[in-house]
């Protein structure tokens, strides 16, 4: 079994909604389940400024699927949830990454591992924060509070928003 730590976002369509049809999807995957999920934060976008502000989740999952399997899983989660890829950094329904996948490191024109723009994003760093486990390294073995000295500001804010019930 391993550990796979996801990032979720949303800015359309009742984002906390997708979130939560996100978690309950993920929650249904083949050999997987989750052990924990973040607060939901509410950021600015980064890139086109006029668009609605994202809400961004993380979560642990514990999995028998390989990174691939999974990837392919959380596609076809975005798909259902009418994800259209036009305008990089745009707005979307829902986006679905994997930030972390035990220490495993994967560099491959599909998938990267760990996620690209996990180091200098405040809206992935705080909800990860909240779901890692003690022995799980970050990139470059850098510590977290490390990281999130030196990330962008996004505006964030933690809610209240409950992603169960
Ligand atoms: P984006 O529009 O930023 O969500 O990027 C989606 C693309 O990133 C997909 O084509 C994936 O194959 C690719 N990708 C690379 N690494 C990852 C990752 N760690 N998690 C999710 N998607 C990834």
């Amino acid at each position: 079994m391993s550990l796979a730590y996801i990032g979720l976002g949303s800015n359309l369509d009742d984002p906390l909604q997708q979130i939560r049809s996100a978690v309950t999807a993920i929650a249904s995957l083949p050999q997987s389940s989750i052990e924990q999920l973040s607060s939901v934060y509410q950021s600015t976008p980064v890139g086109p400024s006029d668009q609605p502000d994202f809400l961004n989740a993380a979560l642990r999952l514990r999995t028998a699927l390989d990174p691939f399997t999974l990837l392919d899983h959380l596609q076809q989660i975005e798909d259902h949830h009418g994800r259209e890829r036009h305008q990089r950094w745009g707005p979307r329904t829902l986006d679905l990454d994997i930030l972390l996948f035990d220490n495993t490191v994967i560099s491959t024109p599909r998938l990267t591992v760990p996620h690209r723009e996990l180091h200098n994003r405040d809206f992935v760093l705080h909800p990860l924060q909240e779901v890692l486990t003690e022995n799980q390294l970050l990139p470059n073995q850098i510590d977290l509070a490390t990281l999130l000295a030196s990330c962008e500001d996004n505006d964030l804010l933690r809610t209240d928003y409950r992603l169960t019930d």
